[in-house]
């Protein structure tokens, strides 16, 4: 198997490379944010994303019928992981998770709608399956969804809905059929994110970001806007969180800390001692560059695949979320250990080693190993569909 992108495709990566140097923007592109910073949560932010969408750039894996161009996902990997190189907005939600569950699931009314807004940066979205009783256990969903004329009254509450303040459209499951099976009692909406009777509360992350929680009183839902069939929503959740888990959770933000360190290491002294002379920091920064290595493979082989479309892979997109995730997360702690007591000053505290990026970076990743599953989900989903052992929940 040859891991080198072709002549083609590095053409093409040069390419987004020049125009992202071209644009760069420190508005729009702030690496402090970590992984929240692929949002397009700013008008600054959506202006870039419609830059982006008039290169036509955006669903070039999508089917020429639903205006993509039905390119291999090596094209999507490649600007995706530029774009979070640069810690500017990523193809996130719209192109990535609904646009994809749409053309696979929704009916004609829906992608008429969204699909072609989606790949002009028109609409951002936000998902909504977490419940106070409903995390790891997405199954367990209570928001109520009944049948009256014409369509559907919402009640009930979402916890850690992010981009909810922001986003024009809510991506959301809720229970219609509460006397089914509770994997068969769920359906998938969509709703305007302004409709009258939805309420969004901030909620603060550990990280610099925050998400939220969204009651919901008497809001009624067009017939025309259930997404595929009534009693199917878990289904569809289920592949939209395999397409999050992989188009969410870019690698390049981890390959640029675990340089960032390296550098720092080799020019920065301990007690007027070169810490590059220090075994434990050389041992723990060699263990970074490896497992960097070892994620890259993962995801050129992994992602490409999976952002070609058809029905997203669940067993790689666990594997692959649940070793960036960690590693993720290791190198900013790792990171705090080696730059020591001082590593614990803030952003823009005076003599915060690395301008205080990890101590930041650390609160930020611990968010990348709970949302979109935590790692413990993606463990029994490997335990179970890898390994055929037996279910726990
Ligand atoms: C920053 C952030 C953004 C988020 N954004 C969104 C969003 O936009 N939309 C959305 O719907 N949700 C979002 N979430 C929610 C996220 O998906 C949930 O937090 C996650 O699924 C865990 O659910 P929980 O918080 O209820 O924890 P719980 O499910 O209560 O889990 C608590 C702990 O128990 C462990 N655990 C639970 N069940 C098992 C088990 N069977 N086996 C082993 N261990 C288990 C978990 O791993 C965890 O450590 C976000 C979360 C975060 C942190």
């Amino acid at each position: 198997m040859d891991f080198d992108f072709s002549p083609e495709e590095q053409k093409f990566a040069e390419e987004v490379e020049q125009w992202l140097v071209e644009n760069h923007d420190p508005v729009v592109m702030d690496p402090t944010r970590e992984n929240f910073t692929q949002l397009a949560d700013t008008p600054e932010r959506r202006d870039f994303m419609k830059k982006l969408a008039a290169q036509g750039w955006l669903g070039m894996s999508w089917p020429k019928e639903y205006g993509g161009q039905e390119i291999e996902g090596v094209y999507e990997f490649i600007l995706n992981e530029a774009l979070a190189r640069h810690a500017a907005p990523q193809i996130g939600k719209g192109v990535g998770i609904i646009g994809k569950t749409l053309i696979r699931h929704g009916n004609d009314t829906l992608k008429a709608e969204f699909l072609p807004k989606i790949l002009t940066a028109e609409v951002e979205f936000a998902v909504g399956y977490s419940e106070p009783q409903a995390g790891s256990d997405a199954a367990n969903m209570q928001l109520k969804a009944e049948k009256v004329e014409g369509g559907w009254k919402l009640n009930g509450q979402k916890m850690w809905t992010t981009s909810a303040h922001f986003a024009d459209w809510y991506w959301l499951g809720a229970r219609t059929d509460p006397d089914k099976p509770k994997h068969d009692g769920l359906s998938l909406f969509l709703i305007p994110m302004d409709h009258p009777g939805l309420e969004v509360q901030s909620l603060p992350t550990i990280g610099k970001d925050t998400t939220n929680q969204v009651f919901f009183e008497d809001v009624f839902v067009p017939d025309d806007y259930l997404v595929g069939e009534r009693g199917r929503g878990f289904q569809y959740i289920s592949e939209a969180l395999d397409l999050e888990r992989f188009t969410m959770f870019t690698l390049s933000p981890i390959s640029e800390r675990s340089r960032l360190l390296t550098d720092w290491v080799k020019v920065a002294k301990r007690d007027d001692k070169p810490l590059k002379d220090d075994p434990n920091v050389r041992r723990l920064v060699a263990h970074i560059a490896t497992d960097t290595a070892v994620a890259k493979g993962l995801s050129v082989r992994f992602v490409c695949a999976a952002m070609s479309g058809g029905k997203p892979p669940t067993i790689q997109s666990s594997q692959y979320k649940l070793f960036t995730t960690t590693l993720s997360q290791r190198v900013c702690r790792d990171a705090l250990d080696i730059t020591g007591a001082a590593g614990q000053l803030r952003e823009g505290q005076e003599d915060a080693p690395l301008k205080g990026r990890f101590e930041g970076a650390y609160r930020a990743t611990v968010n990348e190993t709970v949302g979109g599953g935590s790692s413990e989900i993606q463990k029994n989903i490997i335990a179970r569909r890898e390994l055929g052992l037996p279910k726990n929940f």
